[in-house]
């Protein structure tokens, strides 16, 4: 890992930058059961099995997950008491591919004071009269903070483009305003994981048909939601060129088998705790250097008031 300035944060660096395989790292010691996306070469959605779950079965990756769920934990508050480094987790995927069911599952054990989930809907009037950023920017989390995007402004390079909701040279001009976006984010200080939750179209149909049968879902159902499966061939290679062309070493995409809810949930939850346990040392150091400036400043303190009473008292 490159050296890391304590009190400084540059431009943070993941563990396993350096390692540019291929397309996508394969997975094996210490990779991660999600895909990362290197930006070495493109990548095909096909060529990704949503259902894939890397020979577990259920109870087994609960159990993984659990653990991870109590390193998480750990690292969200080291991350918070250092109070340098901020984390930007972007969760993408069609619908019902489990964006709430991950924020739910992963995000669940996450003290709620360091941790903020913003979901991005169709604009505002006053949204679509700014740059497609401005509402992103406003919500990115501050340093020592953990923030969740449910969707976020790669709506603006999927359904915007599949609808053509602006001309082509417009959203084609997006992908570069978002990787100099996501850079400047990670020279603040910001760790960016993007996760694209990658479902079937035949696990969506049920899961949209489970959704009219259970009155607890209900509240989910949208017309919409079966109009926007017309256009799954148009989506998935929207969702191959934001991939492909937003993939950098500062915001690495990873691509999500999201067929097996526990599948994912244990895919989503190693790759944060594979991103952020680099960062657990100088984290350490940052504590212990804020805790020895205290100390010294309490024994200041101690010595100016015990300086005053023997003053006073001769
Ligand atoms: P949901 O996440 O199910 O609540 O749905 C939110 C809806 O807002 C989805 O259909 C998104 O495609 C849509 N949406 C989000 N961002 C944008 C955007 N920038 N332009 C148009 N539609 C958007
Ligand atoms: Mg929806």
């Amino acid at each position: 890992m490159a050296a890391i300035k304590v009190g400084v944060v540059s431009s943070p660096s993941w563990a396993f930058i350096d390692v540019e395989t291929g397309p996508v790292q394969p997975r094996g010691q210490g990779m991660s059961y999600a895909h990362r996306v290197t930006g070495g070469r493109a990548i095909r959605l096909q060529d990704f099995d949503p259902d894939e779950d890397a020979g577990l079965n259920r109870e087994q990756a609960e159990a993984k997950l659990v653990k991870l769920g109590q390193e998480i934990v750990e690292l969200q508050e080291l991350l918070y008491a250092a109070g340098e480094t901020a984390v930007l987790i972007v969760l993408q995927g069609m619908d019902t591919s489990g964006k709430d069911g991950t924020i739910r599952h992963v995000m669940g054990s996450m003290n709620p004071l360091g941790c903020d989930v913003a979901a991005f809907k169709v604009p505002t009037e006053s949204e679509l009269a700014h740059d497609f950023l401005w509402r992103v920017h406003a919500r990115t989390p501050g340093r020592g903070r953990i923030t969740i995007f449910n969707r976020s402004r790669y709506e603006d390079v999927l359904v915007v483009r599949v609808h053509g909701l602006v001309p082509r040279d417009v959203w084609s001009a997006r992908y570069d305003q978002i990787n100099h976006f996501e850079r400047l984010l990670a020279d603040s200080g910001t760790l960016v994981l993007k996760f694209f939750l990658h479902i079937s179209k035949s696990e969506q149909k049920e899961r949209l048909l489970e959704r009219e049968q259970e009155t607890t879902k209900a509240w989910k159902l949208s017309v919409g939601d079966w109009q926007e499966r017309r256009y799954w061939s148009a989506y998935m290679r929207a969702y191959e060129d934001a991939i492909n062309n937003c993939s950098t070493s500062h915001a690495p995409w990873f691509v999500v088998p999201a067929d097996k809810k526990w599948f994912r949930n244990l895919a989503v939850a190693e790759t944060i705790v594979e991103a952020l346990k680099p960062w657990k040392r100088p984290w350490r150091a940052r504590l212990e250097e804020i805790g020895r400036e205290e100390r010294t400043r309490i024994e200041e303190m101690r010595k100016n008031e015990r300086r005053k009473s023997e003053r006073k008292g001769a």
